[in-house]
Protein backbone atom coordinates (compact mmCIF):
# COMPACT_ATOMS: atom_id res chain seq x y z
CA UNK A 1 0.00 0.00 0.00
CA UNK A 2 1.32 3.70 -0.96
CA UNK A 3 2.23 5.66 2.41
CA UNK A 4 -0.22 8.84 2.34
CA UNK A 5 2.49 10.64 3.79
CA UNK A 6 4.96 9.87 0.74
CA UNK A 7 1.93 10.36 -1.16
CA UNK A 8 1.22 13.94 0.01
CA UNK A 9 5.27 14.51 -0.03
CA UNK A 10 5.15 13.90 -3.72
CA UNK A 11 2.10 15.74 -4.43
CA UNK A 12 3.31 18.78 -2.67
CA UNK A 13 7.17 18.55 -3.90
CA UNK A 14 5.41 17.70 -7.12
CA UNK A 15 3.20 21.41 -7.49
CA UNK A 16 6.13 23.61 -5.42
CA UNK A 17 8.36 22.08 -8.72
CA UNK A 18 5.26 23.62 -11.23
CA UNK A 19 4.94 27.05 -9.17
CA UNK A 20 8.40 27.41 -9.51
CA UNK A 21 7.75 27.20 -13.10
CA UNK A 22 4.69 29.18 -13.59
CA UNK A 23 7.06 31.70 -11.28
CA UNK A 24 10.17 31.54 -13.95
CA UNK A 25 7.64 32.47 -16.69
CA UNK A 26 5.20 34.45 -15.28
CA UNK A 27 5.13 36.25 -11.64
CA UNK A 28 5.52 35.30 -7.45
CA UNK A 29 1.67 36.08 -7.71
CA UNK A 30 0.66 33.69 -10.27
CA UNK A 31 3.07 30.90 -8.92
CA UNK A 32 1.37 31.52 -5.09
CA UNK A 33 -2.11 31.76 -6.77
CA UNK A 34 -1.26 28.33 -8.53
CA UNK A 35 0.09 26.48 -5.68
CA UNK A 36 -2.96 27.19 -3.72
CA UNK A 37 -5.37 26.35 -6.41
CA UNK A 38 -3.68 22.28 -6.76
CA UNK A 39 -3.64 22.21 -3.14
CA UNK A 40 -7.28 22.92 -2.85
CA UNK A 41 -7.99 20.66 -5.31
CA UNK A 42 -5.63 18.01 -4.13
CA UNK A 43 -7.38 18.57 -0.48
CA UNK A 44 -10.87 18.69 -2.42
CA UNK A 45 -10.64 15.36 -3.56
CA UNK A 46 -9.59 14.04 0.11
CA UNK A 47 -12.64 15.50 1.19
CA UNK A 48 -15.12 14.17 -1.62
CA UNK A 49 -13.69 10.65 -1.15
CA UNK A 50 -14.00 10.92 2.67
CA UNK A 51 -17.41 12.05 2.15
CA UNK A 52 -18.15 8.76 -0.19
CA UNK A 53 -16.83 6.62 2.68
CA UNK A 54 -19.03 8.42 5.10
CA UNK A 55 -22.30 7.78 2.98
CA UNK A 56 -20.87 3.84 2.65
CA UNK A 57 -20.44 3.33 6.18
CA UNK A 58 -24.25 4.28 6.97
CA UNK A 59 -25.46 1.82 4.95
CA UNK A 60 -22.27 -0.96 3.98
CA UNK A 61 -22.83 -2.95 0.96
CA UNK A 62 -20.78 -5.22 -1.26
CA UNK A 63 -22.09 -3.92 -4.20
CA UNK A 64 -22.18 -0.24 -3.78
CA UNK A 65 -18.62 0.28 -2.20
CA UNK A 66 -16.84 3.20 -4.05
CA UNK A 67 -14.08 2.25 -6.31
CA UNK A 68 -11.56 5.50 -5.30
CA UNK A 69 -9.04 6.93 -7.04
CA UNK A 70 -5.13 6.86 -5.95
CA UNK A 71 -4.68 5.98 -2.70
CA UNK A 72 -8.54 5.91 -1.90
CA UNK A 73 -8.68 3.08 -4.60
CA UNK A 74 -6.59 1.19 -2.12
CA UNK A 75 -8.48 1.47 1.19
CA UNK A 76 -11.62 0.73 -0.57
CA UNK A 77 -10.47 -2.43 -2.08
CA UNK A 78 -8.70 -3.17 1.36
CA UNK A 79 -12.36 -2.04 2.88
CA UNK A 80 -14.09 -4.50 0.27
CA UNK A 81 -11.85 -7.58 1.82
CA UNK A 82 -12.08 -7.15 5.06
CA UNK A 83 -16.14 -6.43 4.87
CA UNK A 84 -15.99 -9.72 2.31
CA UNK A 85 -14.37 -11.88 4.92
CA UNK A 86 -16.23 -10.43 7.90
CA UNK A 87 -19.50 -11.39 6.15
CA UNK A 88 -18.23 -14.90 5.09
CA UNK A 89 -17.61 -15.38 9.28
CA UNK A 90 -21.01 -13.68 9.96
CA UNK A 91 -22.81 -16.45 8.17
CA UNK A 92 -20.87 -19.27 8.61
CA UNK A 93 -21.42 -18.27 12.79
CA UNK A 94 -25.12 -17.95 11.92
CA UNK A 95 -25.26 -21.34 10.49
CA UNK A 96 -23.63 -23.09 13.45
CA UNK A 97 -25.27 -21.01 15.86
CA UNK A 98 -28.30 -22.04 13.92
CA UNK A 99 -27.29 -25.81 13.73
CA UNK A 100 -26.74 -25.49 17.34
CA UNK A 101 -30.26 -24.18 17.86
CA UNK A 102 -31.79 -26.81 16.20
CA UNK A 103 -29.89 -29.32 17.68
CA UNK A 104 -30.86 -27.92 21.66
CA UNK A 105 -34.69 -27.88 20.36
CA UNK A 106 -34.04 -31.29 19.48
CA UNK A 107 -32.46 -32.55 22.99
CA UNK A 108 -35.51 -33.81 24.46
CA UNK A 109 -34.71 -32.62 28.06
CA UNK A 110 -35.44 -28.50 28.92
CA UNK A 111 -32.55 -26.65 28.88
CA UNK A 112 -32.75 -23.03 30.17
CA UNK A 113 -29.59 -20.87 30.22
CA UNK A 114 -29.46 -18.23 33.13
CA UNK A 115 -27.27 -15.42 33.32
CA UNK A 116 -25.28 -14.30 36.56
CA UNK A 117 -28.96 -12.85 38.79
CA UNK A 118 -30.60 -15.85 37.18
CA UNK A 119 -32.61 -14.27 34.78
CA UNK A 120 -33.79 -16.37 31.67
CA UNK A 121 -31.83 -15.55 28.45
CA UNK A 122 -33.14 -18.24 26.47
CA UNK A 123 -34.38 -21.55 26.89
CA UNK A 124 -35.65 -24.35 24.34
CA UNK A 125 -39.17 -25.93 23.52
CA UNK A 126 -39.56 -28.88 25.96
CA UNK A 127 -38.13 -26.58 28.62
CA UNK A 128 -41.31 -24.19 28.02
CA UNK A 129 -43.14 -27.08 28.10
CA UNK A 130 -41.89 -28.69 31.10
CA UNK A 131 -41.37 -25.86 33.03
CA UNK A 132 -44.19 -23.45 31.53
CA UNK A 133 -41.99 -20.57 30.55
CA UNK A 134 -42.97 -18.65 27.39
CA UNK A 135 -39.76 -17.15 26.04
CA UNK A 136 -40.69 -14.15 24.27
CA UNK A 137 -42.63 -12.76 27.09
CA UNK A 138 -40.48 -14.32 30.66
CA UNK A 139 -37.17 -13.35 28.89
CA UNK A 140 -34.88 -11.51 31.50
CA UNK A 141 -37.31 -12.69 34.08
CA UNK A 142 -35.69 -14.37 37.40
CA UNK A 143 -36.46 -18.04 36.99
CA UNK A 144 -37.28 -18.07 40.60
CA UNK A 145 -40.25 -15.84 39.82
CA UNK A 146 -41.72 -18.07 37.15
CA UNK A 147 -40.67 -21.41 39.38
CA UNK A 148 -42.03 -20.54 42.90
CA UNK A 149 -41.05 -23.46 44.41
CA UNK A 150 -38.98 -23.23 47.76
CA UNK A 151 -37.00 -26.15 47.32
CA UNK A 152 -35.87 -24.86 43.98
CA UNK A 153 -35.03 -21.11 45.25
CA UNK A 154 -32.80 -23.33 47.79
CA UNK A 155 -31.06 -25.55 45.27
CA UNK A 156 -30.22 -22.09 43.01
CA UNK A 157 -29.02 -20.26 46.23
CA UNK A 158 -27.06 -23.66 47.43
CA UNK A 159 -25.23 -23.78 44.34
CA UNK A 160 -24.66 -27.21 45.18
CA UNK A 161 -23.87 -28.15 40.91
CA UNK A 162 -23.49 -31.78 42.18
CA UNK A 163 -26.46 -32.58 43.47
CA UNK A 164 -30.12 -32.96 41.27
CA UNK A 165 -33.90 -31.18 42.28
CA UNK A 166 -36.49 -33.51 42.25
CA UNK A 167 -39.52 -31.47 41.35
CA UNK A 168 -42.91 -32.16 40.89
CA UNK A 169 -45.08 -30.23 38.40
CA UNK A 170 -47.22 -28.42 39.50
CA UNK A 171 -49.31 -27.97 36.52
CA UNK A 172 -49.67 -31.54 36.17
CA UNK A 173 -49.02 -33.27 39.39
CA UNK A 174 -48.74 -36.96 37.74
CA UNK A 175 -45.46 -35.80 36.32
CA UNK A 176 -42.35 -35.42 37.75
CA UNK A 177 -38.98 -34.09 37.10
CA UNK A 178 -35.07 -34.08 37.80
CA UNK A 179 -33.32 -30.71 37.58
CA UNK A 180 -29.43 -29.63 37.48
CA UNK A 181 -28.15 -26.64 37.48
CA UNK A 182 -24.58 -26.70 35.42
CA UNK A 183 -22.32 -23.53 35.48
CA UNK A 184 -20.35 -22.24 32.37
CA UNK A 185 -18.94 -18.99 31.72
CA UNK A 186 -18.33 -16.63 33.81
CA UNK A 187 -21.13 -17.09 36.43
CA UNK A 188 -24.03 -18.02 33.70
CA UNK A 189 -26.11 -21.33 34.45
CA UNK A 190 -27.84 -23.81 32.52
CA UNK A 191 -30.91 -25.40 34.38
CA UNK A 192 -31.33 -29.09 32.77
CA UNK A 193 -34.49 -30.19 32.91
CA UNK A 194 -35.60 -34.24 32.76
CA UNK A 195 -38.61 -35.85 32.74
CA UNK A 196 -38.25 -38.80 35.32
CA UNK A 197 -41.86 -39.56 35.38
CA UNK A 198 -41.69 -43.04 33.39
CA UNK A 199 -38.28 -44.00 35.29
CA UNK A 200 -40.14 -43.54 38.83
CA UNK A 201 -43.28 -45.38 37.14
CA UNK A 202 -40.83 -48.26 36.53
CA UNK A 203 -38.81 -48.27 39.73
CA UNK A 204 -42.11 -48.12 41.43
CA UNK A 205 -43.15 -51.08 39.73
CA UNK A 206 -40.03 -52.75 40.42
CA UNK A 207 -40.53 -51.70 43.95
CA UNK A 208 -44.10 -53.03 44.41
CA UNK A 209 -42.61 -55.83 43.16
CA UNK A 210 -40.16 -56.76 45.17
CA UNK A 211 -42.43 -55.66 48.30
CA UNK A 212 -45.08 -58.34 46.85
CA UNK A 213 -42.90 -60.71 46.20
CA UNK A 214 -41.59 -60.40 50.57
CA UNK A 215 -44.65 -59.79 51.41
CA UNK A 216 -45.88 -63.44 49.89
CA UNK A 217 -43.05 -64.85 51.29
CA UNK A 218 -43.40 -64.26 54.71
CA UNK A 219 -46.47 -66.29 55.63
CA UNK A 220 -44.93 -69.36 54.31
CA UNK A 221 -41.85 -68.31 56.15
CA UNK A 222 -43.71 -67.84 59.62
CA UNK A 223 -45.55 -71.37 59.34
CA UNK A 224 -41.83 -73.22 58.22
CA UNK A 225 -40.45 -71.31 61.25
CA UNK A 226 -42.98 -72.44 63.50
CA UNK A 227 -42.70 -75.91 62.34
CA UNK A 228 -38.85 -76.00 62.72
CA UNK A 229 -39.15 -74.71 66.15
CA UNK A 230 -41.40 -77.43 67.07
CA UNK A 231 -39.38 -79.61 65.79
CA UNK A 232 -36.43 -78.63 67.43
CA UNK A 233 -38.21 -79.12 70.31
CA UNK A 234 -37.97 -82.77 70.69
CA UNK A 235 -34.24 -82.78 70.23
CA UNK A 236 -34.80 -86.51 71.63
CA UNK A 237 -36.78 -87.91 68.72
CA UNK A 238 -34.22 -87.22 66.30
CA UNK A 239 -30.70 -88.31 65.96
CA UNK A 240 -27.76 -85.99 66.31
CA UNK A 241 -26.96 -85.60 62.66
CA UNK A 242 -30.82 -84.64 61.48
CA UNK A 243 -30.92 -82.73 64.69
CA UNK A 244 -27.83 -80.57 63.31
CA UNK A 245 -29.79 -80.31 59.89
CA UNK A 246 -32.88 -78.94 61.56
CA UNK A 247 -30.51 -76.48 63.74
CA UNK A 248 -29.03 -75.31 60.23
CA UNK A 249 -33.00 -75.13 58.32
CA UNK A 250 -33.99 -73.11 61.46
CA UNK A 251 -30.94 -70.39 61.40
CA UNK A 252 -31.26 -70.20 57.09
CA UNK A 253 -35.47 -69.52 57.39
CA UNK A 254 -33.99 -67.10 60.65
CA UNK A 255 -31.97 -65.01 58.02
CA UNK A 256 -34.51 -65.57 55.12
CA UNK A 257 -37.35 -63.94 57.48
CA UNK A 258 -34.96 -61.09 58.07
CA UNK A 259 -34.49 -60.11 54.88
CA UNK A 260 -37.94 -60.31 54.02
CA UNK A 261 -38.60 -57.74 56.41
CA UNK A 262 -35.92 -55.91 55.39
CA UNK A 263 -36.95 -55.65 51.76
CA UNK A 264 -40.38 -54.72 53.47
CA UNK A 265 -39.24 -51.95 55.45
CA UNK A 266 -36.83 -50.68 52.17
CA UNK A 267 -39.37 -50.65 50.00
CA UNK A 268 -42.15 -49.16 52.45
CA UNK A 269 -39.76 -45.99 53.05
CA UNK A 270 -38.29 -45.99 49.58
CA UNK A 271 -41.89 -46.03 47.81
CA UNK A 272 -42.69 -42.90 50.45
CA UNK A 273 -41.53 -39.63 48.98
CA UNK A 274 -42.98 -37.11 50.86
CA UNK A 275 -40.82 -35.73 53.72
CA UNK A 276 -40.93 -37.44 57.12
CA UNK A 277 -43.60 -36.18 59.45
CA UNK A 278 -42.09 -33.47 62.27
CA UNK A 279 -43.34 -34.92 65.58
CA UNK A 280 -40.96 -34.29 68.51
CA UNK A 281 -38.74 -37.15 69.53
CA UNK A 282 -37.81 -37.39 73.46
CA UNK A 283 -33.95 -38.55 72.98
CA UNK A 284 -33.31 -39.86 76.82
CA UNK A 285 -36.56 -42.18 75.99
CA UNK A 286 -34.83 -43.26 72.53
CA UNK A 287 -31.39 -43.56 73.96
CA UNK A 288 -32.76 -45.34 76.65
CA UNK A 289 -34.10 -47.65 74.25
CA UNK A 290 -31.47 -47.80 72.16
CA UNK A 291 -28.91 -48.84 75.18
CA UNK A 292 -31.39 -51.51 76.00
CA UNK A 293 -31.23 -52.88 72.08
CA UNK A 294 -27.42 -52.59 71.58
CA UNK A 295 -26.91 -55.16 75.01
CA UNK A 296 -28.94 -57.50 73.52
CA UNK A 297 -27.37 -57.44 70.40
CA UNK A 298 -23.43 -57.06 71.84
CA UNK A 299 -24.47 -59.70 75.20
CA UNK A 300 -22.23 -56.84 77.16
CA UNK A 301 -19.41 -57.78 75.10
CA UNK A 302 -18.73 -54.41 74.04
CA UNK A 303 -18.20 -51.24 76.00
CA UNK A 304 -21.12 -49.45 74.98
CA UNK A 305 -21.09 -45.30 76.08
CA UNK A 306 -24.08 -43.76 74.95
CA UNK A 307 -24.03 -39.68 75.62
CA UNK A 308 -26.31 -37.12 75.15
CA UNK A 309 -24.78 -34.22 75.00
CA UNK A 310 -27.06 -31.25 74.22
CA UNK A 311 -30.67 -31.44 75.52
CA UNK A 312 -32.34 -31.15 72.59
CA UNK A 313 -35.06 -33.05 70.67
CA UNK A 314 -35.77 -34.33 67.34
CA UNK A 315 -38.47 -33.36 64.86
CA UNK A 316 -38.93 -36.81 62.79
CA UNK A 317 -40.71 -39.93 62.35
CA UNK A 318 -39.79 -41.87 65.69
CA UNK A 319 -40.52 -45.05 63.99
CA UNK A 320 -37.67 -44.57 61.39
CA UNK A 321 -35.36 -42.69 63.22
CA UNK A 322 -35.03 -45.48 65.64
CA UNK A 323 -34.65 -48.39 62.98
CA UNK A 324 -31.52 -46.11 61.37
CA UNK A 325 -29.92 -45.38 65.17
CA UNK A 326 -30.21 -48.83 65.38
CA UNK A 327 -28.60 -49.73 62.50
CA UNK A 328 -25.66 -48.06 62.84
CA UNK A 329 -25.10 -49.29 66.06
CA UNK A 330 -25.66 -52.78 65.24
CA UNK A 331 -23.18 -52.05 62.62
CA UNK A 332 -20.78 -51.05 64.74
CA UNK A 333 -21.04 -53.71 67.14
CA UNK A 334 -21.19 -56.42 64.58
CA UNK A 335 -17.88 -54.96 62.97
CA UNK A 336 -15.61 -54.36 66.04
CA UNK A 337 -14.27 -57.15 67.93
CA UNK A 338 -15.15 -58.03 71.56
CA UNK A 339 -13.87 -56.02 74.33
CA UNK A 340 -13.83 -53.10 71.18
CA UNK A 341 -15.81 -49.52 72.93
CA UNK A 342 -18.08 -47.55 70.92
CA UNK A 343 -19.62 -44.36 71.36
CA UNK A 344 -23.18 -43.06 70.77
CA UNK A 345 -23.83 -39.27 70.53
CA UNK A 346 -26.09 -36.87 70.42
CA UNK A 347 -25.35 -33.41 70.31
CA UNK A 348 -25.61 -30.24 68.11
CA UNK A 349 -23.00 -28.74 65.71
CA UNK A 350 -23.61 -25.39 63.76
CA UNK A 351 -27.12 -25.09 65.02
CA UNK A 352 -27.53 -28.91 63.44
CA UNK A 353 -28.68 -32.07 65.53
CA UNK A 354 -26.28 -35.05 65.08
CA UNK A 355 -26.51 -38.22 65.90
CA UNK A 356 -22.97 -40.01 65.52
CA UNK A 357 -21.58 -43.80 66.32
CA UNK A 358 -17.81 -44.51 66.87
CA UNK A 359 -16.54 -47.86 66.94
CA UNK A 360 -13.05 -49.02 67.43
CA UNK A 361 -13.90 -51.96 64.73
CA UNK A 362 -12.14 -53.16 61.73
CA UNK A 363 -12.66 -50.30 59.62
CA UNK A 364 -13.45 -49.77 55.86
CA UNK A 365 -11.04 -49.01 53.05
CA UNK A 366 -11.88 -45.69 52.36
CA UNK A 367 -12.22 -46.01 48.88
CA UNK A 368 -15.25 -48.35 49.42
CA UNK A 369 -17.16 -46.01 51.46
CA UNK A 370 -19.42 -44.65 48.64
CA UNK A 371 -20.38 -47.85 47.78
CA UNK A 372 -22.15 -48.76 51.37
CA UNK A 373 -25.23 -48.03 51.05
CA UNK A 374 -26.00 -49.48 47.79
CA UNK A 375 -28.43 -52.32 48.45
CA UNK A 376 -26.93 -55.96 49.40
CA UNK A 377 -22.54 -54.21 49.07
CA UNK A 378 -20.59 -55.61 51.93
CA UNK A 379 -17.21 -55.65 51.71
CA UNK A 380 -16.80 -59.15 53.71
CA UNK A 381 -20.03 -61.37 52.98
CA UNK A 382 -18.75 -64.25 55.45
CA UNK A 383 -18.77 -61.74 58.29
CA UNK A 384 -22.10 -59.60 57.40
CA UNK A 385 -23.80 -63.24 57.24
CA UNK A 386 -22.35 -64.98 60.17
CA UNK A 387 -23.45 -61.63 62.37
CA UNK A 388 -26.85 -61.74 61.11
CA UNK A 389 -26.38 -59.26 58.61
CA UNK A 390 -28.61 -58.61 54.95
CA UNK A 391 -26.57 -56.34 52.84
CA UNK A 392 -29.55 -53.92 53.31
CA UNK A 393 -29.02 -51.97 56.98
CA UNK A 394 -27.05 -49.38 55.60
CA UNK A 395 -29.50 -48.40 52.18
CA UNK A 396 -32.17 -48.71 54.75
CA UNK A 397 -29.99 -45.75 56.85
CA UNK A 398 -29.87 -43.96 53.41
CA UNK A 399 -33.79 -43.81 52.71
CA UNK A 400 -34.17 -43.00 56.20
CA UNK A 401 -32.23 -39.88 56.23
CA UNK A 402 -33.42 -38.63 52.75
CA UNK A 403 -37.14 -38.34 54.16
CA UNK A 404 -35.68 -36.55 57.31
CA UNK A 405 -33.41 -33.81 54.58
CA UNK A 406 -30.75 -35.30 56.32
CA UNK A 407 -27.05 -36.27 55.49
CA UNK A 408 -24.95 -38.94 56.27
CA UNK A 409 -21.44 -38.69 57.00
CA UNK A 410 -18.71 -42.02 56.82
CA UNK A 411 -14.99 -41.45 58.14
CA UNK A 412 -13.35 -44.52 58.49
CA UNK A 413 -9.26 -46.19 59.18
CA UNK A 414 -8.67 -49.74 58.48
CA UNK A 415 -7.91 -51.68 61.70
CA UNK A 416 -8.37 -48.19 63.65
CA UNK A 417 -12.14 -47.97 63.81
CA UNK A 418 -15.38 -46.22 61.72
CA UNK A 419 -17.05 -43.22 62.92
CA UNK A 420 -20.82 -42.77 61.30
CA UNK A 421 -22.78 -39.25 61.19
CA UNK A 422 -26.30 -38.54 60.08
CA UNK A 423 -26.41 -34.75 60.19
CA UNK A 424 -29.98 -33.22 60.44
CA UNK A 425 -31.10 -29.57 59.08
CA UNK A 426 -31.81 -26.63 61.40
CA UNK A 427 -35.73 -27.13 60.94
CA UNK A 428 -35.59 -30.25 62.65
CA UNK A 429 -34.38 -29.31 65.68
CA UNK A 430 -36.19 -28.45 68.75
CA UNK A 431 -35.08 -26.18 71.94
CA UNK A 432 -38.16 -27.42 73.79
CA UNK A 433 -37.06 -30.43 75.44
P1 LIG B 1 -24.80 -55.65 56.59
O1 LIG B 1 -26.09 -56.23 56.93
O2 LIG B 1 -23.96 -56.53 55.71
O3 LIG B 1 -24.06 -55.14 57.77
P2 LIG B 1 -25.12 -52.88 55.89
O4 LIG B 1 -25.85 -52.26 54.76
O5 LIG B 1 -25.54 -52.52 57.25
O6 LIG B 1 -25.16 -54.42 55.63
O7 LIG B 1 -23.58 -52.50 55.73
C1 LIG B 1 -22.96 -52.70 54.48
C2 LIG B 1 -21.50 -53.06 54.66
O8 LIG B 1 -20.81 -51.95 55.22
C3 LIG B 1 -21.27 -54.16 55.63
O9 LIG B 1 -21.38 -55.43 55.02
C4 LIG B 1 -19.86 -53.90 56.14
O10 LIG B 1 -18.94 -54.44 55.24
C5 LIG B 1 -19.77 -52.39 56.07
N1 LIG B 1 -19.96 -51.76 57.38
C6 LIG B 1 -21.08 -51.19 57.84
N2 LIG B 1 -20.87 -50.65 59.07
C7 LIG B 1 -19.59 -50.90 59.39
C8 LIG B 1 -18.76 -50.60 60.53
N3 LIG B 1 -19.23 -49.94 61.58
N4 LIG B 1 -17.49 -51.02 60.50
C9 LIG B 1 -17.00 -51.68 59.42
N5 LIG B 1 -17.71 -51.98 58.33
C10 LIG B 1 -19.00 -51.59 58.30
Amino acid sequence: MQDIRWNTFWVLLFVSFLSLVVWGFKSLEVAFLFFVLCLTVYLLSHVYWIHRLNKWLKNPNLSTIPDGSGIWEEIFSILYREYKKQKKSKSELTTTLGRFMTAAEAIPDGIVALNQNNEIEWCNKPSEKMLGINLSKDINQPINYLLRETSFTEYLNDKKYNDSLRLISWRNTSRSFELFLVPFGASQKLLICRDITQIEKNDSIKRDFIANVSHELKTPLTVIIGFLETLSDMKNEFNEKTYSYLQMMLEQSDRMKKLVEDLLQLSSIESNAAAAEKKEIDMHDLFKRLEKDSDLISGKLHKINMSIKKNIALLGYEKEIYSAFLNLVSNAIRYTEKGGSINVIWDMENQKPYFEVQDSGIGIDEKLIPRLTERFYRINADRSRITGGTGLGLSIVKHICIRHQAQIEITSQVGKGSQFKIIFPQERLSLKK
